[in-house]
């Protein structure tokens, strides 16, 4: 059997297990997803393009963009300060958890994959107010991802900065004890907007093959070097899928990033590169039909890394 016809049965198989999750609907745009979605896109280390299901449907990246952010961000400041600011410690907690902020160790966010590290990281962005740093950010996504048609869903975007209480919250939280030293609403603009950029499983997958590259672009050009692309490799295996990443890690064993709107994105070093979409999520919020689905693919082609 060759990949496109694994994956075809891979996704025909795991289909069904969407009804059992639930839509993003604390943030209501993201209720309009068709909930029994499922596709998957894999660039293998040659190049070569396989892909089944839903690979084609448009979704928001949601905290998948939490590496890129991290990318742009050491670039811009060096990883001294990034992680002066923010730990590399899983939490065990829900992403959008606050309960760790006030006790946790100079009131750091544990890392910059939940929530509070992720605003906190995307504060970090150089730019004269929000608008130049989502700007340049943006230049980012487009840059590495070797895409220059990705933007912002404005609805989806809109939706979340209306509905983002919580995040407000953490965000002027982490303003008042100084690990925000800019403008606070600067820093949730930017994340709500770098949450909202719509992609597919294609796009995640190209995004993946520049992490598989280990931050050079098709041309061989280096972008971030090597160590950064290695730490944030690092953190999608101890944090990339929430408070589920040690279950996953056992089950799956590929570094890995979820998000909301439904997307995972997957990087098999020295393998693949995946892009996954089922908008279907478990309680943990991680899509829990792109979830089995790795499941399978790992197991049958023996992909996990330990
Ligand atoms: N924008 C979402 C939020 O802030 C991202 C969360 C996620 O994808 N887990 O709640």
């Amino acid at each position: 059997m060759n990949l496109n016809e694994l994956l075809d049965k891979l996704v025909i198989k795991n289909r069904p297990i969407c009804e059992l999750g639930h839509l993003a609907n604390y943030i209501p745009e993201l209720d309009r997803a068709p909930k029994g979605a499922l596709g998957i896109f894999i660039t293998d280390i040659n190049g070569n393009k396989y892909c089944a299901g839903d690979w084609n449907n448009k979704f928001t990246i949601q905290s998948i963009s939490k590496l890129i952010t991290l990318m742009l961000a050491i670039l811009d400041n060096g990883e001294d300060y990034v992680f002066s600011k923010v730990g590399m410690e899983p939490t065990g907690d829900p992403f959008n958890s606050i309960v760790k902020l006030e006790t946790s160790n100079g009131k750091k966010p544990y890392n910059p994959m939940i929530n509070a590290g992720a605003i906190a990281v995307s504060s970090m962005i150089k730019g004269k107010d929000a608008k130049e740093k989502f700007d340049r950010l943006l230049d980012f996504f487009k840059l590495i991802s070797e895409d220059n048609t990705l933007d912002v869903d404005y609805k989806v975007y809109c939706s979340e900065s209306e509905t983002g209480n919580r995040n407000r919250s953490m965000g002027y939280f982490l303003k008042s004890e100084g690990i925000i030293d800019g403008n606070v609403e600067d820093a949730l603009t930017v994340y709500f907007k770098q949450c909202s950029i719509e992609v597919t499983a294609e796009t995640l997958s190209k995004i993946a093959v520049f992490l598989l590259n280990n931050g050079r672009l098709s041309t061989g050009e280096e972008i971030i070097p090597t160590r950064v692309a290695t730490i944030i490799k690092t953190l999608m295996v101890t944090c990339g899928m929430y408070d589920n990443s040690g279950e996953f890690a056992i089950r799956v064993g590929i570094p890995s990033k979820s998000g909301v709107g439904g997307g995972i994105l997957s990087v098999v070093p020295g393998k693949m590169a995946i892009g996954v979409y089922a908008p279907s999520l478990d309680e943990k919020g991680n899509p829990i039909a792109g979830v089995a689905l790795l499941e399978d693919l790992s197991k049958e082609l023996n992909l996990t890394i330990f």
